[in-house]
């Protein structure tokens, strides 16, 4: 889990907080932690400035069926939320490694 959290959320997104870590986890990395033969794709994700999603749309029900099952969805997402404009918010990392790792062409089962 600590190399998980290093590479998705140390490394993927912008909440990261070292010194306020939740004891669950965003979707993404919730789904990710059980999933552990995806890391080594994970850790070769480079992410390119101004490509939150790689690529991905924010709408591909992919990424939805991540964020329809994280805990922070309904009260604690901004990017989820739609009344936040989306120039004002990000994906979470969870939501950022997953698309990275479809985007990198995996056959993820979602
Ligand atoms: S983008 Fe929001 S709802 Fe989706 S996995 Fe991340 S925190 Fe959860």
């Amino acid at each position: 889990m600590q190399r998980l959290r290093q590479i998705v959320c140390a490394g993927l997104c912008r909440y990261y907080k070292p010194d306020k870590i939740e004891p669950v986890g965003c979707g993404g990395l919730e789904w990710l932690k059980v999933r552990p033969a995806l890391q080594a794709a994970l850790a070769g994700l480079r992410p390119q400035p101004g490509g939150q999603l790689f690529g991905l749309r924010d709408d591909d029900p992919r990424l939805w069926a991540i964020c329809n099952q994280c805990g922070f969805r309904v009260d604690g997402c901004d990017f989820r939320d739609p009344a936040v404009p989306a120039s004002q918010c990000a994906p979470c990392g969870g939501l950022r490694a997953v698309a990275g790792l479809l985007a990198a062409g995996q056959e993820l089962e979602l």
